[in-house]
């Protein structure tokens, strides 16, 4: 359930909590939301300084964002490569919006330097929300949602949040 790398949940870990939470929000008529953040030009960071650093920035953006996560039922998630999940139960627009800039903020105090990156020259994130009040179906489609509003924080110059 966990990943070897960072420690933190893995994607089964993800799929199966985001399922539970996405069932109890409906069920109890709470909001839920989900951030998905990106590191941002981590392919010229591979690059620039070799796997091996590669590996251990990883596994410093892991610690970063789970020491800005302060509720013990946020879930923190590495979804797959150099993507992290986090699931907020009970969670409004407002809340995720502020836990977002929080960690967009907490990873560029982390001053990690990153020569290769044309937005800055250290590590940043691109950060994705979308907040569940209803309206979608399935959560597939939440899912969508935040993978959307990653894209936008892309396409808008990375290193910021958009949220669904
Ligand atoms: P963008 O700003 O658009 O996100 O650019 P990017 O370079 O971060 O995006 P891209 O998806 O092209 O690159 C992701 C890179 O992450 C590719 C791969 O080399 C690296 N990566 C994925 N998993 C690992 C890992 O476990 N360790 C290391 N060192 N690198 C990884
Ligand atoms: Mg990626
Ligand atoms: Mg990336």
């Amino acid at each position: 359930m966990y990943d070897p790398l960072t420690g933190l949940a893995n994607r089964r870990h993800f799929d199966e909590a985001l399922a539970r939470e996405f069932n109890l929000a409906r069920r109890n008529k709470k909001p839920l939301s989900l951030i998905i953040c990106d590191i941002d030009f981590f392919k010229p960071y591979n690059d620039r300084y070799g796997h091996q650093k590669g590996d251990s920035c990883l596994s410093k953006v892991a610690l970063l964002l789970a020491g800005a996560c302060n509720r013990h039922t946020d879930l923190v998630c590495r979804y797959g490569g150099e993507e992290f999940t986090i699931i907020l139960p009970d969670t409004d627009l407002a809340g995720v919006k502020l836990l977002a800039e929080k960690l967009r903020n907490a990873v560029w105090e982390g001053d990690i330097a990153h020569e290769a990156s044309t937005v800055a020259g250290r590590i940043t994130l691109s950060l994705g929300t979308a907040t569940y009040t209803g309206q979608y179906q399935f959560v597939d489609a939440m899912l969508k949602a935040a993978d959307d509003a990653l894209y936008r924080a892309k396409a808008n110059g990375r290193n910021r949040v958009e949220s669904a």
